[in-house]
């Protein structure tokens, strides 16, 4: 049997360790000591803290939602949860998400400037938006744009939003026409009817939950991090243990060092270095009793740009009766911030636990995909493969690295591996 390492216990690492492992022999390392990278939990006093976001699952993906179900009882372990997602414009109105279905909850002026907006932006002939705030401006009218969506997206993306080139974004934004904002304000349509409006959430331990599961069965070893692979020969040495393929699910950041002795990876290290990214301030916290799901925060009177209710998302998650929920500061903030913060926002959160994690949202330019690309069909001719959201420098929630899995299990087992 062909041997496999596999590096990271990620939801990527866990995926293809998963996929490949009866057709060959598959041992991963973790440098953590559990499963689960960016979906790890821990129990801080009693609570459920999702240190990384809040995590939740489901899938556009028919045959990665096949896949993911064979791991787990959908009936008696999961919640399916319908979305309540709501903005918090200030500190006591709330309105309902996505904003442009809603604007016949705003005050009666803003309402009817959106609603000029609209009749100005029917009228539009022009070229195809260039960057976040010409795509948003000529979608949704400068009213929801100066209101919502620049305050917002600069707390999330740290930079003026003529910075931010579409290509971070593709796949990613609402593309509601007039007539469908129209439509829906008329009809005040509901998030939960519409498309994906709802989400799959573990009744006990949150997605810690998912990791172990897909842990299970497998040879992992955990508490080591991995700083070289050699080769020799035709194998690859990976802590003093013979492979014949590795599969790399860690940063690409560190990738050219790892094997700097044995891929020749010069031409992509300083692209590789320029990559940019940003890191998550995630914050446990009480907060009050409310009925959302995520609550999103375009205030500027504090940094934080999201609530995302977990305790909602399963009672199991609080201790006793206060709601719990994590609080999102893009980047680093320090403890003394946190306070400062919490203090102006809504829901008068009260700080239980924190914790800074450096990569969360890797950016891509427009000259991402291309590279890692390049990259990623160099080292394939040396049995060598990158998967997962930092090693590939991919915008993917938990299912698309199933998928991004599954297409490279398939791949490696057709031997199509360039
Ligand atoms: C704030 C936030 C909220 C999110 N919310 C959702 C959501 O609600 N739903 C959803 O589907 N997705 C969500 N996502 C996306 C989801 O987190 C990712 O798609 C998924 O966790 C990526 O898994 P991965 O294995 O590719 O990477 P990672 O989780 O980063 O795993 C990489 C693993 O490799 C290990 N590792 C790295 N280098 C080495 C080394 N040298 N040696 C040994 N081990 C190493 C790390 O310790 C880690 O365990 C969210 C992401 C963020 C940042």
């Amino acid at each position: 049997m062909e041997k496999i390492a596999v590096i990271g216990a990620g939801v990527s690492g866990l995926s293809i360790a998963q996929l490949l492992k009866d057709k060959y022999s598959v041992k991963l390392f973790e440098k953590a000591s559990r499963p689960g990278g960016l979906i790890k939990c821990e129990i801080v006093d009693g609570n459920l803290y999702h240190t990384v976001g809040g995590h939740v699952f489901n899938s556009k993906y028919p045959a990665v939602l096949d896949w993911f179900w064979q791991f787990f009882d959908r009936e008696n372990e999961f919640s399916k949860t319908p979305r309540n997602a709501s903005i918090a414009l200030d500190n006591s109105r709330m309105v309902g998400y996505p904003i442009e279905n809603h604007a016949y909850m705003l005050e009666e002026k803003t309402t009817k400037a959106f609603i000029q907006d609209l009749l100005t932006l029917s009228k539009q002939t022009g070229s195809a938006p260039d960057n976040f705030e010409e795509f948003l401006r000529t979608r949704f009218g400068n009213t929801l744009y100066d209101l919502y969506f620049q305050p917002y997206n600069e707390k999330v993306w740290r930079r003026n939003l003529k910075q931010v080139p579409l290509s971070w974004l593709e796949g990613k934004l609402p593309m509601p026409t007039i007539e469908e904002m129209i439509y829906n304000n008329f009809n005040h349509a509901k998030e939960e009817n519409m498309v994906h409006s709802s989400f799959y959430y573990p009744k006990q331990n949150g997605s810690q939950f998912i990791a172990n599961r897909l842990a299970e069965n497998l040879d992992i070893a955990y508490d080591q991090d991995i700083t070289s692979i050699v080769k020799k020969d035709i194998k690859w040495i990976v802590n003093g243990e013979t492979f014949d393929k590795v599969i790399f699910c860690g940063n690409i950041k560190d990738f050219p060092n790892i094997f700097k002795n044995s891929l020749n990876t010069a031409s992509f290290v300083k692209p590789i270095e320029a990559l940019e990214s940003h890191g998550t301030t995630s914050v446990l916290c009480e907060i009050d009793t409310n009925p959302y799901s995520w609550i999103y925060l375009p205030n500027r009177a504090y940094s934080s740009h999201r609530i995302i209710c977990t305790g909602n998302f399963a009672m199991s998650n609080n201790n006793g009766t206060k709601l719990t929920g994590t609080i999102e500061f893009t980047d680093y903030i320090s403890r003394d911030e946190i306070t400062t913060n919490l203090a102006k926002m809504p829901f008068t959160p009260k700080h239980i636990a924190h914790q800074y994690t450096e990569y969360t949202y890797p950016i891509q330019e427009k000259t991402t995909k291309d590279l890692i690309h390049e990259l990623k069909q160099a080292v394939a001719k040396e049995q060598v493969f990158l998967l997962g959201r930092f090693a590939e420098w991919e915008y993917y929630n938990m299912d698309a690295a199933m998928k991004a899995a599954m297409d490279l299990a398939t791949r490696i087992e057709k031997n199509k591996l360039r």
